[in-house]
Order: structure tokens, then sequence, then C-alpha cells
């Protein structure tokens, strides 16, 4: 059986009160009483009813007697009917369907509460009577149940009371504090719980709200307590947008426990928390939701620290990769020639011993040149240093247009370069210098400069990079020798023609 709310059985009880007041007052004789006034009336009726009657009989009037019963049904409304009878029993006169309405008890007594026999003397004698039936005092109601003043008024304050007693009990003790009736105990326990907890009523109106969710959400307990909370401006924390629906409605909706939603409120001006909010349904015997638990459990700190871990997390991968920046200038810087962006002579002496690790390995071909700008003193006394830098650049500039992707330049000092010829022996790589002398001295940029190219290559008499390029230069020299502007190889052939070695 479905358990009655207290607040039904309270109800009841305070009509009962109410009602045994009326009943009392009834008793003392408090309560006025129209019945009394009716049946006097009805008594003076039936009294000079008599005397007339009598009067009309004592004079033989028979038809004088018919026609006052007549007229007192006619014109009385309270009479229903009326019949005339002699002291024998025979009847003379009948008005109305009173055969329908006269009744006798039991005990063939007549003299009931709605009808009356007027008695009608001749001189002394009883010379007859007649038979008056009233309508009744009240309507009857079932079972000859009459709907007396008292009965009516007992049932409209039964119906009245019943109505506006329980909306009165419903909502006075909302407003009252409804956890009031939990044991100190019980509160203290949620109070020591280090997240908020709410317990609502089926209607989702707060029974119960402990002292964390009062603090979190900077509210006094009496504006929470009986309140509906999912009337507050909830939002969603991943749109800020105002919540449809919470939590707690839908446990109490769907009667589902609903975990780890996350809303937004304003707890004070402009202060926003974030809570991540539970919701178990409270389930009676019945099976039926009575009510739901929901816990606030507070993410604002843990939700700041995230955003400045966040924050933190970018600023260093910002200064992560300005450092990679940094370095990558640095290692730039540590191994580039700043005039000629070629490898400097120290990060080209690292590749050379690297590329000739890699070629031995390989069993590929490697080959060194050696490569120098004919009598640029006189380029730089000519037309002064800017000049002389400016051909630098541009010499580096055609030697760089001409190498493999494994190829690199570097500058090996002043205006002298030296290459790394990867996968080539001895034959390509004096072409591949030819090539180059060729495109310098066609290049038509002034001052025109011509070049010479020493070229070497790897074999397993070269220890190391220093070794290689030693050749390459001597090959170099013997080709300034020669009369610069020319390509020689290593190693040199001793009796080949220096005639066209003309000085600057
Ligand atoms: P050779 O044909 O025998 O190579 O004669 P050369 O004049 O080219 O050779 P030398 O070694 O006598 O002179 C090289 C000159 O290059 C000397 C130096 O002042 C100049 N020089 C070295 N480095 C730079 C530089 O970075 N810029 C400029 N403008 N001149 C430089
Ligand atoms: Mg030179
Ligand atoms: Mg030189």
């Amino acid at each position: 059986m479905a358990r009655k709310s207290p607040i039904v059985f309270i109800t009841l009880g305070l009509v009962l009160l109410t009602l045994s007041y009326l009943l009392a007052a009834d008793l003392f004789g408090l309560m006025p009483d129209s019945r009394q006034a009716v049946l006097d009336a009805r008594k003076k009726v039936v009294e000079s009813l008599a005397v007339q009657l009598s009067v009309a009989a004592s004079r033989g009037d028979i038809v004088a007697i018919r026609e006052t019963v007549d007229a007192l049904v006619r014109r009385n409304e309270d009479v229903l009917s009326a019949a005339l009878r002699r002291v024998n029993g025979e009847r003379l006169a009948v008005s109305g369907p009173h055969d329908g309405y006269w009744k006798i008890d039991p005990e063939g007594n007549s003299s009931l509460p709605n009808q009356a026999i007027v008695p009608i003397y001749r001189g002394d004698q009883r010379w007859g009577g007649v038979e008056v039936r009233f309508s009744p005092l009240y309507p009857s109601l079932l079972f000859g149940v009459e709907l007396t003043p008292l009965l009516k008024l007992t049932l409209f304050v039964c119906l009245l009371a019943s109505v506006g007693f329980l909306l009165f009990m419903r909502r006075t003790l909302r407003h009252l504090d409804p956890g009031a009736f939990l044991p100190a105990r019980v509160r203290f326990a949620f109070d020591a719980l280090a997240e908020g907890v709410v317990m609502m009523d089926k209607r989702g109106s707060v029974v119960l709200a402990n002292s964390r969710f009062l603090a979190d959400t900077r509210r006094e307990e009496q504006r929470v307590m009986g309140a509906r909370i999912m009337d507050w401006d909830w939002c969603l924390a991943e749109t800020g947008q105002p919540a449809p629906d919470t939590p707690w409605m839908r446990a109490l909706r769907d009667g589902c426990r609903q975990t780890g939603k996350v809303l937004r409120l304003e707890v004070a001006d402009g202060e926003m928390r974030t809570f991540s909010v539970n919701a178990s349904p409270i389930v009676g015997e019945d099976g039926k939701v009575r009510g739901v638990l929901a816990t606030f459990d507070d993410m604002t700190v843990l939700e700041d620290k995230n955003r400045q871990l966040e924050k933190a997390l970018s600023e260093l991968q910002a200064s992560r990769n300005e450092i990679r920046r940094q370095n990558q200038r640095l290692r730039v810087l540590a191994t580039q020639d700043p005039l000629t962006d070629c490898l400097n002579r120290r990060a080209f002496f690292d590749l050379l011993e690297k590329s000739i690790a890699r070629a031995r390995r390989n069993g590929v071909p490697l080959a060194c040149m050696m490569a120098d700008i004919d009598h640029f003193k006189a380029v730089n006394d000519t037309w002064g240093h800017e000049t002389g830098d400016a051909v630098i650049k541009r010499f580096a500039a055609i030697i760089t247009a001409k190498l493999g992707a494994d190829d690199a330049l570097g500058r090996y000092g002043g205006e002298e370069f030296c290459l790394i010829l990867w996968g080539q022996d001895l034959a390509r790589a004096v072409s591949h210098a030819e090539a180059i002398r060729a495109a310098i001295e066609r290049d038509g940029a002034h001052p025109p400069v011509t070049c010479s190219f020493g070229v070497a290559v790897l074999d397993a008499d070269i220890v190391d990079g220093a070794a290689l390029v030693k050749r390459a230069d001597e090959a170099l020299y013997a080709a300034k020798e020669a009369g610069r502007n020319r390509v020689e190889r290593w190693p040199v052939d001793a009796g080949e023609e220096r005639a066209r070695d003309v000085p600057a």
C-alpha cells in the first residue's frame, strides 16, 4: 500500500478537530436551528385549520370542509397532500396524491414529523379528522439521511478545510526548515564531508544542504532550504550557455544516477565557480522516487590550476621553440661563413672527416677541390676592399650553383675555397672543376676575375681530411705555378709546363 505523506495525516487531524468544534457548538445549542421555526409555523397552520373545520362540521357543511382541505393543499407549498376522514374511517375528501405520501409506522402510529391529523369536533364529539402531509423539512440523502443545515455545514467545512489545510501545510512546511527533522548527528556527518551535499524532495525542493555547499555557493541556509535550486542560473561548463536541465532533476525524472556533469554558477558578483555534479535518486520501498541526493564537487581551484598549467606549458613550448631557433641560429653562426653563407673552415673539416669515413664505409669515391681567386690582392688594391668582398661572394655563389646534393663548399680562408665532391673520381672532379672555372671566366661580372683549381681524390694513403686537402692544395699550387686560371690534379705532373705562370 502506498504510504501517505505526514502532511495528509496532519491535515486529516486538523479537519477532524474542526468538525468536533462544530459538533460541540451544535450540542451546546450555539448553532442556529431553522427546524423549530418551520415546525412552529406548521403547528399554527394545523391549529387554525382545526378551528375552521370544527366550525364547518358543527354546521354540517361538508362542502366547506372539502373546499378548505383543497385550498390548504393548493395554497400552501409546504403541504403535499391532505385527506378528510370520518371517525369511522370513511374518507370523505382527498387532495393531492395522498395515498403515496401518507405513512403509518409499524406500530400503527401515523403522527410522524412530516404529517399530522387535524381533529374535527362537532360539539364535544369527535366527528373526524384531516390528515395533512407536509413536505420533508430537508432534502433526503441516501438511506433516509436528511441534508440538515448542520450536515451541510459539516460537509462544506470538511471539503474546504481539507483542501485549505493541505495547501497551507505544504506551503508552511516548505518555508519552515524542512531539514530540521534530521538528527543532529546526521547533519554533523554531512557537514564533515569535503564536497557539497544537497538532499531534495521529489519536487526538487532542498530539504538539506551541508555547510560545504552553502560555503561554495555563498548562500545563506535560509535562502537555500525549501528552494528549488534548479531555478538558479546554472551554466554548462563547456559552452557557458544556460543549462537546459540539471542532473538532479534528470535523476528525479528518470530514476537514474547522473555522474560527472560539470556545471558553472555565478556565486557572487562576477565570481564563477565550477562544480562536478553527481545525483542519485532516493527510492522508497515501493520503488518510487522520493527525492534525490546531489553532490557538488567544487573544481574551480583545480580548473584554475589546470589553466595556469596550460598557460605555463604553452609558454614553455614557446620558449623551447625560441631556444631551438636560437640554437639553430648559433649552429649556423658556428658553422657558416658570414660573408658567403658557405661552411666555415672548422665545419668544413668536420664534414670532410665524416664524408671520408662514409665514403670508405660505402666504397664510394670522394674528391676534394681547392679553388683560389687569381691575383685577388690586385682586385682589393684596385677596387677597394668592399668590391673585393662582393667578388668573393659572387665567386662562392657561382660554385654553390654547381654543387650536387651531397657536395659541400667551405671557405678555407680569404679568397680560397675548398670543396667536397661526393661520389666523384679524379676525372669527374677535374671536369667539374673545369666547368666551374669556365663559368667564372665567362661570368661577365665586374671586375672580371679568374680562378685556379687543385683536385685530389681519396685513396688508401689518406689518413685524414687535412691530408686530402693538402694534396688538393699542392695541385692548386701547381695550377698557380702553371699560370693560373686552370685546373691541376694530384699527383702533380712534375714535368708539366709552368711557363703560363704570369706574376700579378
Ligand atoms: P694569387 O693569384 O697567387 O692567389 O695572388 P693573390 O693576390 O690572389 O694572393 P694573395 O694571397 O697574395 O692575396 C690574397 C689577398 O686577399 C690578400 C688579402 O688582403 C685579401 N683578402 C683576404 N681575405 C679577404 C676578404 O675577406 N676580403 C677582401 N676584400 N680581401 C681579402
Ligand atoms: Mg689568390
Ligand atoms: Mg690566396
